[in-house]
């Protein structure tokens, strides 16, 4: 038997992986260059608690034992999480009502760890938030990670388990024999059998489905623009600091990073069509990113801190809900698609869901593997090891001596390694290591990883590329 999962992102990966649990075997297909490149490259990293979603939807569903579940997967998969808490601040006491209505719900959605703190407490939390708020609901349970790699390491551990991961190509149809998918066409002409279909092709659910003549909810798009930080900015924010939610979502937050910068933002603005490639940054939204960083803690909207601004798209829809349904029309073809906020702390319980509950919906009856292997082995981080293991690695293995990302302290040996697990482009490689994702973002280092990833994957320098078809570093020799 043969499981086709369309989509490298946080949902697709951790889905493909809860698949190579049993005995079917798993093929995870990504048209990008590399696994989580999507929506799952471009949010706010946060765990969310789960307080929030309103009360009967999947979402609230979904977060709490999802935000759970991340201790054991970030143990297995070797990624990072920081269980920093989060607030949710209020001014007076006109305000306090909504505290305690989320506190309530948090309740009911199952969040461990939650209550409402006064002033003084406030203070001891988050000894730099503005003067103006006298109350907070304190959630222990949220925490930031690295999204992508979560991705990442899934789609490492589904190879590992046996399956077979394939990026740069794109699903564009398939072969249907009596209500079920028997085949899955790839752009490069490629034809995979399958047994079971699983879309999880982000801000693109739709348009796979309609590949295979699915019908499913339209989605639309909201984009969220950020600004990131310099790791300075660091010493003013310990923990998420959200303002007061409104209609429009869960506001403008303070998110420190797991690598010690420091996010602002998001933006909700509703995009007027479906331009999934439209990431671009505006003038008014990154004032306004600024503005109410500032205004949760005086003086982050610090200029000489900013160091890159960037966006992502939300999937949409009216339901404002994630979307998980096997086809009416196909017996084996299941989507799980709207994956707005908060889907990817959502993303390790609907994997478990989607399996035990969905699949067995297809008709498909999937035994367990005895011999599944849920562990990877950890990748070193030179920057995080104690000065003596340093020396012992350098001697054991000269390139972790030389390095080459000089913001985040990373040698040549862990950018090896990572063009060794996938590793194709300069954003492969910032990714998975973290070299150029520093206070450069790149301007020093990204030319001696290019030469690095020519040389390990014998290519000339001009086929190098920064992520997508067409992002070439160097066009030719200007000398011989
Ligand atoms: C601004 C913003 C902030 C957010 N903040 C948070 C947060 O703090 N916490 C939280 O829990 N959630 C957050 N989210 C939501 C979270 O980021 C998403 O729910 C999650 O990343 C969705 O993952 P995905 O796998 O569904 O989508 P994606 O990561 O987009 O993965 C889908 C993949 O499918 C691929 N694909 C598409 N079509 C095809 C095809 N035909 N063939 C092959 N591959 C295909 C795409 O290239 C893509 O890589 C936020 C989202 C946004 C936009």
């Amino acid at each position: 038997m043969q499981a086709v999962v369309i989509g490298g992102g946080v949902v697709g990966c951790l889905i493909a992986r809860e698949l190579s649990r049993f005995r079917i075997k798993v093929v995870l297909v990504e048209k990008l260059e590399d696994i989580g490149q999507g929506v799952t490259k471009a949010n706010s990293a946060i765990l969310h608690g789960g307080y929030d979603d309103p009360p009967g939807t999947l979402r609230a569903r979904f977060c709490a034992p999802g935000n759970l579940m991340f201790d054991k997967l970030a143990e297995e998969l070797k990624f990072p999480v920081k269980r920093t808490g989060s607030i949710v601040v209020a001014k007076d006491r006109n305000e306090l009502p909504k505290l305690e209505e989320l506190l309530q719900n948090g309740i009911n959605n199952g969040v461990k760890d939650l209550r409402i703190v006064g002033k003084n407490e406030l203070r001891e939390l988050e000894p730099h938030i503005s003067d103006e708020f006298n109350y907070a609901l304190f959630c222990g349970t949220a925490g930031i990670t690295e999204p992508w790699m979560v991705a990442i390491a899934s789609a490492m551990n589904v190879a590992a388990n046996g399956g077979e991961v394939v990026t740069g190509e794109e699903v564009i149809g398939g072969k249907i024999n009596e209500g079920r998918v028997t085949e899955v066409f790839l752009s490069s002409g490629r034809k995979i059998e399958a047994d079971l279909v699983i879309n999880a092709a982000g801000l693109f659910y739709e348009k796979v489905a309609s590949a295979f003549n699915v019908n499913v909810p339209p989605v639309h798009l909201r984009k969220g623009e950020y600004i990131l930080l310099d790791k300075k900015a660091s010493e003013l924010v310990n923990m998420i600091i959200f303002p007061l939610p409104t209609a429009a979502g869960k506001g403008k937050l303070v998110v420190p990073t797991v690598d010690g910068g420091v996010l602002l933002g998001p933006t909700s603005v509703e995009l007027p069509e479906f331009s999934p490639e439209d990431v671009s940054t505006t003038d008014s939204g990154l004032t306004s990113v600024r503005e109410s960083g500032e205004y949760l803690i005086p003086g982050i909207d610090n200029a000489k801190w900013f160091i890159k601004s960037f966006a992502g798209l939300r999937p949409e829809t009216v339901q404002k809900d994630f979307y998980i349904k096997r086809a009416e029309e196909l017996a084996n073809f299941i989507t799980v698609g709207a994956m707005r906020s908060p889907g990817l702390t959502a993303a390790p319980a609907i994997a478990e869901f989607v399996v035990s509950m969905i699949v067995p919906e297809t008709g498909i009856d999937l035994v367990r593997r005895d011999d599944f292997v849920p562990c990877l082995e950890e990748r070193v981080k030179i920057k995080e090891l104690p000065a003596g293991k340093v020396s012992e690695m350098i001697d054991e293995n000269p390139a972790y001596g030389r390095i080459v990302c000089q913001c985040n302290e990373v040698s040549e040996a862990e950018i090896v390694q990572a063009i060794r697990d996938g590793a194709r482009t300069i954003d492969g490689i910032k990714f998975r290591t973290r070299a150029g994702f520093g206070r450069c973002q790149g301007g020093f280092c990204s030319w001696n990883i290019a030469k690095i990833l020519a040389r390990e994957l014998k290519k000339d320098l001009s086929e190098v590329r920064q992520n997508s078809e067409g992002s070439w570093i160097v066009d030719g020799k200007v000398r011989q």
